[in-house]
């Protein structure tokens, strides 16, 4: 098992927090990834997982306990229905690689998530999405392996529980992950589209690339004008551009009832929420006596732009607290950034400091949407 000399975590994550851990190990390979992990369980020790760290918020105390890095390669193409592409991707394979892969071989359904940093296995951990476009839409299952039985698994995407930034595998702030697994393949199945400009499809794709509604685009123009996109916001990684030394949105946009949406002023943007689809209602034979209830009235929800709620609060990009090397991204209201050998505690600091005044502004509480160890906000 290749155990390495700790590296410092603020060397492998964009935030660039944290000192080194008491033990790493380097999976290059699914077999090296499986014993590494059932090796790391039988210890018992604390443990967790690390891709290419861009969703990560680590403290300043090193983590006592094994962190995994998952260093795995390899795009596989499986057998598909007509006019379709199925793909078996290694967990640590760079994401933006199987888009720029995709791309060029005009498989349609990841162009608009160009330029995410990050692996292939931590894409379905918090279901990433970039205007409009999410996993959850292409995702066929992953491969598990289970940290309670050492098992490994193929599960389907329908039961990952995947949503808004969240699946049964995210650890949100303050709880644990309902389900305690890693992924060591991610197979998704992407439409054959080739590569002659189609229409855009998605209103909110089409307003953030400024294309008329019947415009035709080919996958590789639609990944170009995201990439740009994206590099103007500084949410592309680049060792050039400071505002880009983050963990991307810091607070998720905001989940709120329809009622409680509408107490914030009219201009805060916002968009409805799908609703899931119809719980089926079971009536046991025995107990079915010819009445069918009607179905249980359903409250609306509301997502709500924390950046445009960052800026009302008094923040304007760029902001940094006195003598504090954390600062909001220049670029970005909702980027937290590292402007050069800030400490966790700071970029902590700024974090709360925002909380707490979105909420005498407004009344509700940011929820970070990085993963966060050995920090408390
Ligand atoms: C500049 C910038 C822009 C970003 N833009 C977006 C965006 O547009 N949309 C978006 O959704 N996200 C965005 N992000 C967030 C981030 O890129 C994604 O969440 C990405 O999927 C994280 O991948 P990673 O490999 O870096 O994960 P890491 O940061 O290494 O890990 C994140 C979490 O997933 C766990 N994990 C990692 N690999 C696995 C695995 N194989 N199995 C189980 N658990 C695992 C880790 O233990 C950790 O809890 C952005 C980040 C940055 C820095």
């Amino acid at each position: 098992m290749p155990e390495i000399e700790p590296i410092p975590l603020s060397r492998l994550t964009t935030l660039q927090t944290g000192a080194a851990p008491e033990r790493m190990i380097d999976a290059s390979t699914r077999e090296e990834l499986v014993d590494a992990l059932r090796g790391t369980w039988e210890r018992g020790d604390d443990w967790f997982v690390l891709g290419g760290g861009s969703n990560l918020f680590v403290g300043d105390e090193p983590f006592e306990g094994t962190v995994v890095r998952i260093l795995t390669r390899g795009i596989e193409r499986l057998d598909a229905p007509e006019g379709r592409a199925r793909l078996r991707v290694a967990a640590g394979h760079d994401w933006d690689a199987l888009v720029a892969y995709a791309v060029e071989h005009g498989l349609a359904g990841l162009e608009a998530m160009s330029g995410i940093p990050g692996t292939v296995g931590a894409a379905p951990v918090q279901n990433i999405g970039a205007y409009g476009q999410e996993i959850v839409q292409t995702l066929l299952e992953v491969e598990l392996i289970d940290a309670a039985t050492g098992e490994v698994s193929a599960v389907p995407a329908a039961e990952l529980g995947l949503g808004f930034r969240t699946s049964v595998l995210k650890q949100h702030y303050g709880s644990v992950p309902a389900r305690s697994a890693v992924i060591l393949s991610v197979t998704l199945e992407l439409p054959d589209l080739g590569h002659e400009p189609h229409p855009v499809r998605g209103e909110q794709l089409q307003a953030s690339l400024g294309l008329a509604p019947d415009a035709l685009v080919t996958l590789a123009g639609v990944r170009e004008r995201v990439l740009a996109t994206r590099r103007r916001k500084g949410m592309v990684l680049d060792p050039a551009d400071p505002d880009t030394a983050s963990a991307g949105s810091f607070f998720q946009n905001a989940i709120v009832s329809e009622s409680f949406a509408r107490t914030l002023p009219p201009e805060c943007p916002r968009w409805p929420v799908a609703p899931d689809l119809d719980p089926v209602l079971v009536i046991p034979l025995a107990s079915f006596d010819g009445y069918v209830p009607p179905p249980a009235p359903r409250s609306v929800d509301v997502k709500v732009s924390s950046g445009w709620l960052i800026e009302h609060s008094g923040f304007s990009k760029g902001f940094a607290l006195p003598r504090s090397r954390a600062g909001l991204s220049t670029k970005h209201a909702l980027a937290l950034t590292n402007r050069g050998g800030a400490s966790a505690a700071e970029l902590a600091e700024l974090a709360r400091y925002i909380q707490q005044r979105v909420q005498s502004e407004f009344g509700l509480v940011l929820q970070p949407e990085p993963v966060l160890i050995g920090v408390e906000l």
